[in-house]
């Protein structure tokens, strides 16, 4: 008989949770093989090309030698002066080039590594919940445990500070916040970033502000966690190209903040990574520096297929708040039913598919997520198949 090794996975992958998305991916598999239309509104990676100009910029850098070496682990200097140029013009914060701008491999990439610099078996990590996975699996992949903070419709899905008991404050080395926010689409007021900054050094806790969607609005531009006063003393703000240039395949991201933050970051990286291939940073800084009012055709299209699918939902007496940010929307399920049975229900009979929201944690439950990655006709197409099911 041939023998072959055991490979027995470690227990921290066996202690994952159920991944979801997984599950619901099979689903859609059947479907289509099944020969059914789908109309897929369950994924946030836009279906919007990236903008020509970036892609010239990436042909033309490709082609020079020097960009086919290792390039630097912090990202090109040139790379963090177009972020540290970007972040003035649209936010009016100054950022120090060197020591204040860390490119990433996306912005994923960073937010699952920085638990590995902070967080110590054990610690604990407040995450919101719903939220994006990768803030509690990369705490739980550092050994720490995430106490989840719940985004409730009433709080305007903020979570509630005063909520986290005094014991879980104290103990608590790192919180992640995303604003505007995946998958509720809520924006926070300044406010309520003022009071992260004043719970953080009053606990000494590390921010990090996920901030991937600062340029998927409808009406007043988002704030940076960075434009309130004490922010770079508390934590760091990540940010994406993704959404915003509809770069999702590209892999390139970037924080910005607390020196020292990003240099326990940016530690993990020299030992695990080798930074971001240098043509893609070359097209990342067309992307900085292209005209921020060009892209207002992308929210433009966003908006009206919004619009669509918010008028749409509502007329057929579904509970929902029209989106102020982001290219999702988050619906309250009709009754008798919850996230994943709705979920199914849409996609056995109107072959329309959406995200159950307690793929986004406990806190979830009783809602779904519906991205507004498609087209308008789609949306419109989707809507009439939901009004003959619910
Ligand atoms: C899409 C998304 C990201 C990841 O973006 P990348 O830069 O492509 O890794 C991070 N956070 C949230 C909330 C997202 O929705």
């Amino acid at each position: 008989m041939k023998k072959k090794i055991k490979a027995e996975l470690s227990s921290r992958i066996k202690h994952l949770p159920p991944y979801l998305f997984a599950s619901i991916d099979k689903m859609k598999q059947n479907a289509l093989a099944k020969g059914v239309d789908l109309i897929d509104l369950s994924i946030g990676d836009p279906d919007i090309p990236t903008p020509s100009r970036i892609v010239s910029a990436m042909k033309k850098a490709v082609e020079k030698p020097v960009h086919h070496r290792y390039p630097s682990y912090e990202g090109m200097l040139s790379y963090r002066e177009a972020v540290a140029k970007w972040y003035k013009k649209r936010f009016n914060v100054r950022l120090d080039t060197r020591t204040e701008v860390l490119s990433l491999i996306g912005s994923k990439e960073g937010i699952g590594h920085i638990p590995l610099a902070f967080v110590n078996p054990g610690d604990t990590v407040l995450v919101p919940s719903p939220g994006y996975p990768v803030y509690s699996i990369g705490t739980l992949f550092a050994g720490g445990e995430s106490y989840f903070m719940p985004l409730m419709e009433e709080n305007d899905f903020l979570p509630d500070l005063d909520a986290i008991p005094k014991k879980v404050l104290q103990k608590a080395k790192l919180i992640f916040i995303n604003y505007p926010n995946n998958p509720t689409s809520a924006v926070a007021p300044r406010e309520f970033l003022q009071e992260v900054v004043r719970i953080a050094l009053k606990y000494n806790i590390i921010v990090c502000h996920d901030a991937s969607y600062t340029e998927i609005y409808y009406d007043r531009k988002p704030l940076s966690f960075m434009q309130i006063p004490g922010a770079k003393d508390v934590g760091i703000e990540f940010h994406s190209l993704s959404k915003t240039y509809n770069m999702t395949g590209w892999r390139i991201g970037f924080a910005v903040g607390n020196r020292e933050v990003l240099a326990g970051l940016g530690k993990i990286k020299t030992n695990l990574d080798s930074g971001v291939f240098q043509a893609i940073q070359e097209a990342a800084i067309a992307a900085l520096d292209i005209d921020q009012n060009s892209l207002s055709g992308i929210r433009k299209t966003y908006q009206k297929r919004r619009d669509v699918l918010y008028a749409g939902l509502k007329k057929l007496g579904m509970h929902l708040r029209k989106p102020k940010a982001t290219f999702y929307i988050w619906v309250k399920i009709p009754p008798h039913f919850d996230s994943m049975s709705f979920v199914t229900h849409m996609l056995d009979k109107a072959g329309v598919l959406a995200t159950p929201g307690n793929g986004f944690g406990e806190a979830g439950e009783g809602y779904v997520r519906f991205a507004l990655t498609a087209s308008e006709d789609r949306i419109r197409e989707a809507v009439d198949r939901i009004k003959k099911i619910v």
